[in-house]
């Protein structure tokens, strides 16, 4: 069954909005002010909602992942790396909604580019951070159990054209959410995708992909790419 949440708006880290557009050590003060400025608000400009449902692993085929129920996924990656250390996964959808972009590309159209850039990186943080407290729901609900990073359509050799079989099986009507012919997710700040769900022990000690991705822009890189970890 799928469990529909309403995320708190959890708050959005001004330095990571920083380092989207660019800014990695000290802030000149005018960007400083248009981030804190944006950042205010943005806070009535989002309404983070998240829909999951969690399905045991059937098998691996070699290329595809197949899950309780008949959905599969066709990536060798992830589904190869989630059937050695992971026993379920949550297949989720989550959106900020459609009323931050929507200023975005107000702004865009007035010809305001340096706030249309502040207010989409932050745009795109809130929607990481929805995840991040997704995925901490999920880990909180399934005590003794280690939650992976989440894995979407397009990351790896799992084609975009995935997303069609997230959106077959979870109720996108009731977030609101929309996808394209050609699988792109309306509204644009929104997530797809999948966690794994197993041991701590396998969970911890499987080499993840993300560890051998060049796919630097993906939240998770940089996750696998410092000290921090799991
Ligand atoms: S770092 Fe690479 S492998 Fe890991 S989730 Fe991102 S795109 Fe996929």
């Amino acid at each position: 069954m799928s469990e529909l949440l309403s995320i708190p708006n959890v708050e959005v880290d001004k330095q990571r909005v920083a380092c989207r557009l660019g800014y990695t050590s000290a802030l000149p003060s005018a960007v400083n002010k248009a981030i804190d400025e944006a950042l205010d608000k943005a806070k009535d400009l989002i309404s983070s909602r998240g829909i999951y449902n969690l399905k045991k692993i059937a098998s691996f085929s070699g290329e595809s992942i197949l899950l309780e129920g008949g959905v599969s996924f066709t990536t060798v990656k992830i589904g190869s790396y989630l059937v050695k250390c992971c026993d379920r996964v949550a297949v989720f959808l989550l959106t900020i909604g459609h009323d931050l972009e929507k200023k975005v590309d107000k702004l865009m159209a007035e010809g305001d580019f340096p706030a249309t850039l502040v207010l989409d990186a932050i745009g795109s943080e809130a929607v990481d951070t929805a995840a991040n407290y997704l995925k901490e729901l999920i880990r909180k609900s399934h005590e003794g159990m280690e939650i992976t990073p989440y894995f979407s359509p397009g990351c790896g050799d799992w084609k975009l054209s995935g997303q069609g079989s997230i959106f077959n099986l979870l109720d996108s009507s009731k977030l609101g959410m929309e996808l394209t012919e050609s699988y792109m997710m309306i509204p644009r700040k929104s997530i797809s995708g999948i966690f794994g769900l197993g041991k701590v022990d396998r969970v911890t000690e499987a080499p993840i992909p993300c560890k051998f991705c060049s796919y630097k822009n993906c939240p998770n890189w940089a996750l696998f790419h410092s000290k921090k970890g799991f």
